[in-house]
């Protein structure tokens, strides 16, 4: 994102080379615009021989399904954050197996994405949070309006491994 102005002090901020790229900084304190991507974890949460998918309350993508999970809060490590999430927006408890990939989804959005696996979840799928309906689906039942290109990537690479064993 960028500033209009100094978001420490108010002053007006000046574009500089800074670390090999021009950024945003302040002259009167010492405020740089770094601009890092912020992390965001999704879960795949497998579930009745299915996996638990949550539909869009919000835009982007408002109605479409996606991966549960959201962004980190402060001083919450990536795996807290991801069961929290899960939590907020499907009521199900998880433990996470592993982390199956750490990316970036590019276009200028500015986020690195956690992408986790659960264990089988455990409790009863209620929709909260960002969510408006949570469901468990099949393997051959998934939704055709899946929000976001890395999230369809991930579930159907998860998909496809599963397959093997
Ligand atoms: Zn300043």
């Amino acid at each position: 994102m960028s500033y209009n102005n100094c978001p420490i002090c108010t002053t007006s901020l000046v574009i500089l080379p800074i670390g090999g790229k021009n950024r945003q900084s302040c002259q009167k304190c010492d405020f740089v615009n770094w601009d890092n991507p912020k992390p965001v974890t999704a879960v795949i949460v497998p579930m009745n021989s299915g996996i638990v998918l949550v539909k869009r309350k919000y835009e982007p993508f408002i109605g479409d399904w996606c991966l549960p999970g959201g962004f980190m809060e402060a001083n919450e490590s990536p795996i807290e954050g991801a069961i929290r999430e899960v939590y907020e927006e499907t009521g199900l408890n998880i433990e996470i197996d592993q982390l199956i990939e750490a990316t970036s989804p590019g276009r200028n959005i500015n986020v690195i994405i956690l992408f986790y696996l659960s264990k089988i979840a455990t409790g009863n799928p209620i929709a909260g949070d960002d969510a408006s309906e949570v469901n468990c689906f099949k393997h051959n039942e998934l939704p055709v309006n899946i929000a976001f290109d890395l999230h369809k990537r991930l579930i159907d690479n998860y998909l496809a491994k599963i397959k093997v064993y």
